[in-house]
């Protein structure tokens, strides 16, 4: 049998490439500890069932499979047709039948990890555009995977925890999220240490400022809060409401 690797040979993404396997791994294990009844359950995200987040982190998978498509092609692929058309498929994945549901997961995770790795070192850097309507080399696809998979695993809600994802993984998220208010300019003046990453120094429009509103605690604490999925274990500023970031 042939041995199938990655075509490309640029180590950064390969390294991402793991990661985004192991991110895999992990939500595959969290989604097949849950019975079948309890895929009933609520999840993390507001009006959302534990389906519900199934079902979407499979048709990402999915999107996300048409722009690696697009990259390898040229042929214009959206990751979806419309907002609405994006919300409507999740709400009817969330109605397959168990079985179905995690056929579909998993199925659709396998075709992105086959399609990632069969793509040729040069069309990576092919630009393609995000849901967000971002334009963005398809190396980004990658990244935008990671996240799926290891905050919806903690979005199922039953057991994993920000602690389980690994420092780069957070580091990345918290980086995004704090450009992401600068850029919308929704930061209400916060000042934020993280004790446990002190290359980050401070962040927040009111870094190094005593006026500012304090919000402190280790990263993966911080990332949580920032993330909108609670500030309880924080050291200070856990009743801080976060800023919108998506
Ligand atoms: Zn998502």
């Amino acid at each position: 049998m042939v041995a199938r690797e990655d075509l490309t040979t640029d180590e950064q993404l390969k390294s991402q490439l793991l990661l985004v396997r192991r991110g895999t791994a992990f939500w595959s294990r969290k989604v097949n500890e849950l019975a079948d009844d309890e895929l009933d359950g609520a999840s993390l995200l507001p009006g959302w069932t534990r389906r519900h987040v199934i079902a979407h982190v499979g048709y990402n998978a999915r999107a996300l499979t048409r722009l690696v498509q697009w990259a390898n092609t040229g042929v214009e692929t959206p990751m979806y047709s419309s907002p609405a058309a994006r919300n409507e498929e999740i709400a009817y994945g969330a109605t397959l039948p168990a079985r179905a549901l995690r056929h579909l997961d998993a199925h659709a995770s396998v075709s992105l990890n086959v399609e990632w790795r069969d793509t040729p070192e040069e069309a990576w850097h092919h630009e393609v555009r995000t849901a967000q309507g971002r334009t963005v080399p398809l190396t980004e696809t990658v990244w935008l995977r990671n996240r799926e998979v290891w905050l919806h695993a903690i979005d199922l809600d039953n057991g994993a925890r920000f602690s389980d994802v690994p420092r780069e993984v957070l580091t990345r998220l918290l980086r995004e999220i704090v450009g992401a208010w600068a850029a919308k300019d929704t930061d209400p003046g916060l000042r934020i240490q993280v004790t446990d990453a002190p290359e980050f120094g401070e962040l927040g429009t009111a870094a190094g400022q005593d006026t500012g509103t304090l919000v402190r605690g280790d990263l993966s604490a911080v990332a949580q809060w920032a993330s909108g999925r609670g500030g309880h274990r924080l050291q200070a500023g856990a009743d801080v409401p976060n800023p919108r970031w998506i």
